[in-house]
């Protein structure tokens, strides 16, 4: 071992899913939304001036921040944008999560918050789902350093009722309670609303799922005034430029296409529906996702030897080769073609 190796601090990183570069494949393997983004975003991208890339960017993201505080009703000093909503989480783990007490999640969620809290050696417990891969709230109401979990949860899809979010909330007002809503726009109640009544709550939303831009990495937190500045002041403290100029134009022109957002959305979730239906027919069960990700197990094939058959004829989808799930496959929804395709091959192969 090299005398500077003892000093290394080590982690076992996240894993994201695999971006292959293949042509004519499919790609329901990451949860991206199978449309483009809105054409207003690809026009502003293709008129954007170059030279104005010769200077830094604005810190504060003022007119995203502004355009996002319009879209979600609330103040300016209400929101914070982050690089996706990685960003946007890791920052609010690094500044909520800072007790001794430990933070809070459950054992089946999104796998990067056990890594954060590891990398920032934060105390946590995860807590389990039930045997339905329901969030159980009574898990939440004991004495913790801080609440996170997804609303829809990933990758089982399910959601839990905003007036059980807010009793999460409610009973835990000196804790941090972060509600991560990267698929909420697919069909649930978001617990925005809540923000004016509770000063521990904090929302995070992104563009990478629903609004088409994964590949922009632009994510929001929003919550009432002293958790954004107690954000900012770690976020200043560390990278005062997290997003660029390009990212910022694209998230205002996104936010301005709220009709091209709703006709996405309608047609994501009207394949979503007729997926459930075919999946059932072929011998899959599933959590009744609200997300654009169906969790699904096959009663008889094992979903190992389901992702390699699907793979072989570039289908990607997502297996977790972790106990409790890996008989299951999350397959993102994605076009009707492309469900298409993967019903043809299913109905053929099982
Ligand atoms: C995709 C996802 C994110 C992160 O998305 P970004 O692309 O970083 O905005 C966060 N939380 C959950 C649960 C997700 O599935």
């Amino acid at each position: 071992m090299r005398g500077w190796e003892k000093n290394v601090r080590k982690v076992v990183p996240y894993v994201p899913g695999e971006q292959p570069a293949l042509e004519n494949l499919i790609k329901l393997n990451t949860n991206e939304n199978p449309y483009p983004p809105s054409p207003k975003v690809l026009e502003a991208l293709s008129r954007m001036d170059g030279e104005k890339l010769r200077k830094y960017p604005d810190p504060a993201s003022s007119r995203l921040t502004r355009a996002l505080a319009e879209r979600y009703g609330v103040a300016e000093d209400q929101v914070f944008v982050g690089v996706g909503s990685d960003d946007v989480l890791g920052m609010a783990f690094m500044t909520f999560f800072n007790s001794e007490k430990p933070v809070l999640f459950p054992d089946i969620s999104y796998s990067f918050y056990p890594v954060w809290a590891d990398l920032l050696r934060i105390p946590y417990e995860t807590r389990k789902l039930d045997e339905n891969f329901t969030i159980q709230k009574e898990d939440y109401l004991t004495e913790n350093g801080g609440i996170v979990f997804p609303n829809p949860n990933a990758p089982t899809g399910l959601l839990m009722p905003l007036s059980e979010v807010e009793e999460i909330v409610a009973a835990n007002p000196d804790a941090v309670v972060i509600v991560d809503e990267a698929y909420i726009d697919f069909g649930g109640r978001s617990a925005v609303p809540l923000i004016a009544g509770y000063d521990n709550l904090l929302v995070v939303q992104t563009f990478s799922k629903s609004r088409s831009m994964a590949g922009m990495r632009i994510g929001f937190a929003l919550g009432q005034a002293p958790l954004i500045k107690a954000m900012s002041d770690i976020k200043y403290s560390y990278n005062s430029y997290t997003m660029n100029l390009p990212s910022q134009v694209a998230g205002v022109k996104a936010l301005e296409d709220e009709e091209y957002f709703q006709s996405t959305l309608k047609k994501v979730i009207e394949t979503r529906e007729k997926a459930k239906t075919r999946l059932s027919a072929l011998g899959f069960t599933f959590p009744d996702s609200r997300a654009n990700f169906i969790f699904a197990k096959h009663k008889e094939k094992p979903a190992e030897e389901i992702f390699q058959a699907l793979k072989e004829r570039q289908i990607f989808v997502r297996h977790f080769n972790q106990p409790r799930i890996h008989d299951y496959l999350r397959i993102t929804v994605g076009t009707d073609e492309e469900m298409e395709a993967l019903f043809a091959f299913l109905e053929e192969y099982l």
